[in-house]
């Protein structure tokens, strides 16, 4: 994924709105890109910041924000873990299929 697009997600990224594969494309750029991290963090402290101060909350931004990359990290590996528990449930239903199959026929 480009900054460009990177960009659009950040706003989608604040509102909450990103769906799994933009989740999974976004955190990977926010990764390994120093610029759109910046931009990110700008971007959330400004809106949350005007947000939080309508309210008169204290408030730690920076932290809201990692805690915010932290969950939806923790949700793409919980996604990942699922998906992998799902090929191997497949693999052992086929190795079941195949030794019924045998034993039916070997007979
Ligand atoms: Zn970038």
């Amino acid at each position: 994924m480009e900054c460009k697009e990177t960009e659009k997600l950040i706003r989608k990224f604040i509102d909450d709105e990103l769906d799994y594969g933009e989740s999974i494309e976004f955190m990977e750029h926010i990764h390994e890109c120093e610029n759109c991290r910046e931009e990110l963090a700008i971007q959330f402290l400004v809106t949350e910041g005007m947000a939080n101060l309508e309210q008169g909350s204290v408030f730690d931004l920076q932290g809201e924000l990692n805690e915010r990359l932290n969950n939806m990290e923790r949700k793409i590996r919980i996604n990942e873990n699922l998906r992998y528990l799902s090929y191997v449930a497949e693999f052992f239903a086929i190795i079941l299929i195949i030794i019924f199959l045998v034993l039916v026929f070997v007979k």
